[in-house]
């Protein structure tokens, strides 16, 4: 018998038979997997808790045929907060949803677990906004998936002036010479490149002291967008979602 012990964040549960649920469970020592929770459905199951999405806890799994068991489990942070505020529940499941959808299977993933954590409890504090929060966390996220976007040379040639451009499908910024050659690229503003920058090299250090305008941060909102659907070929529907509330 083969148990695997370790703390893990609920990403999404589905019901799964008459009484059980199936979680994907981001683990610390085991990346992306899936696990069923015996009799999850059962109102006085102590279960229950350990399914709901966006628990973290320290969970003890069996390994079975296909699907680990939920053995055991202790539960170290809910984020119930964000159930009375769906900006940041919208913020929240955005999140889980890019490492849901992209991350493979036991895919060794140590820094993408402990990013998503701290992105939560970040976004849980409420001292920063949650649209730069956000913002740090794709660019981490793209970074650690090997996608670092290119902001300092141009990502066709090599030269580091006149980038006034950007390319989804170069990976970052590209120069006056070379834009007619990337067919989609476009312009973006000094200030906005500037503030990429800071924040693709900072991360979440000293970000509670950064004030960044909501043009700028609309403009990299759109550009984050674009290249994590260019990338990972794939709709975010949670970030469409996302969007329609942030404008309601
Ligand atoms: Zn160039």
């Amino acid at each position: 018998m083969s148990f695997l012990k370790t703390e893990a964040i609920v990403l999404k549960s589905n019901l799964i038979g008459e009484t059980d649920k199936i979680v994907t469970l981001l683990t610390k020592r085991k990346g992306k997997l899936q696990a069923v929770a015996k009799g999850a459905r059962r109102v006085k199951s102590s279960m229950l808790a350990a399914t709901y999405p966006l628990s973290m806890g320290n969970y003890v799994l069996f390994e079975g045929q296909n699907y680990y068991y939920i053995d055991q489990w202790e539960l170290i942070h809910s984020f119930v907060c964000f159930e009375g505020n769906l900006l940041n529940l919208s913020y929240a499941t955005f999140f889980t949803d890019l490492v849901y959808k992209v991350l493979q299977n036991e895919q060794e993933c140590l820094n993408i677990y402990n990013l998503l954590k701290y992105s939560l409890l970040i976004l849980e504090k409420g001292k920063i906004p949650p649209e730069i929060i956000m913002l740090v966390y794709v660019l981490k996220f793209v970074s650690f998936m090997g996608y670092m976007p290119e902001l300092n040379k141009c990502s066709s040639c090599g030269n580091t002036e006149k980038l006034t451009y950007f390319s989804f499908l170069m990976g970052g910024v590209v120069c006056n010479k070379c834009k007619d050659k990337c067919s989609d690229a476009f312009y973006i503003k000094e200030n906005s490149l500037n503030t990429f920058r800071y924040l693709l090299k900072n991360g979440f250090n000293n970000l509670e002291r950064v004030k960044i305008s909501g043009f700028i941060t609309e403009e990299l909102d759109k550009i984050i967008s674009g290249y994590i659907k260019v990338h990972f070929e794939k709709a975010f529907e949670t970030k469409t979602f996302l969007d329609k509330i942030k404008n309601m």
